[in-house]
């Protein structure tokens, strides 16, 4: 993979390396660095034989000539609940998360909807556009999240209000419609299942988020709606 390459790689995984210019400035190397944390590899920035690997097998809209045109009719199975990571009783506006996330180095905002406190929605990314949400789950899902995630210390909590509560149980019923979903997962559900045992349990949880059981609450949307 030349320069060129890779930033068109990195783009279509919603990491922002600058212009593709094949040139491996800042910005790419920022953009390489975040791939690799998010992926669990060492982030020194350095496009080396396992970054190129991860890149090249984790990366099937490579081979979408325009990466930054939206793709019509990606196909969609699992919605993935988030949290903000935000402390209880705060509000953040959608600006306030696309900038946290373009910090981390992605094109933007990662996820595809945000519930506000007060039960209202912003939109995200386009679902016509992978997100940039969960580590090697964003090709084939949808990322939603709530505003919160924190208590007042900085600890995961369940922070969701009732007003985001009715929301999200709405924008799961119609994600299931409309994308006739095989899932609804948290965060947290899809960390690697470290001792093989087929359930992803509490000590393999790479981030507690989104601080509630995603399964357990709305595995029966899907059948409501099959
Ligand atoms: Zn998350």
């Amino acid at each position: 993979m030349n320069v060129a390459e890779i930033q068109r790689a990195l783009l279509a995984r919603g990491y922002d390396p600058g212009p593709i210019d094949g040139d491996l400035g800042p910005k790419t190397r920022k953009a390489v660095e975040a791939f690799q944390r998010e992926h669990g590899l060492k982030a020194d920035g350095i496009a080396g034989p396992v970054t190129l690997g991860a890149l090249a097998s984790l990366t099937p809209e490579m081979t979408v000539k325009s990466p930054s045109a939206p793709k019509k009719g990606r196909p969609i199975h699992t919605l993935v609940w988030h949290c903000t990571a935000t402390p209880e009783g705060r509000e953040f506006t959608r600006a306030d998360i696309d900038k946290m996330h373009r910090a981390r180095g992605f094109t933007g905002i990662g996820y595809h909807k945000l519930v506000h406190l007060d039960g209202s929605i912003s939109d995200g990314r386009p679902e016509s556009q992978v997100g940039a949400h969960v580590s090697g789950h964003n090709t084939g899902t949808i990322g939603y999240s709530y505003v919160g995630g924190l208590d007042a210390k900085g600890k995961p909590k369940d922070t969701r209000t009732p007003e985001q509560m009715q929301t999200m149980i709405r924008l799961t019923r119609e994600a299931a419609a409309k994308y006739a979903l095989r899932a609804v997962v948290g965060h947290r559900d899809l960390s690697p299942d470290l001792d093989a045992d087929g359930m992803i349990e509490p000590h393999e949880w790479v981030k507690v988020c989104p601080c509630f059981n995603a399964i357990a609450e709305y595995g029966a949307l899907l059948k409501e709606v099959a």
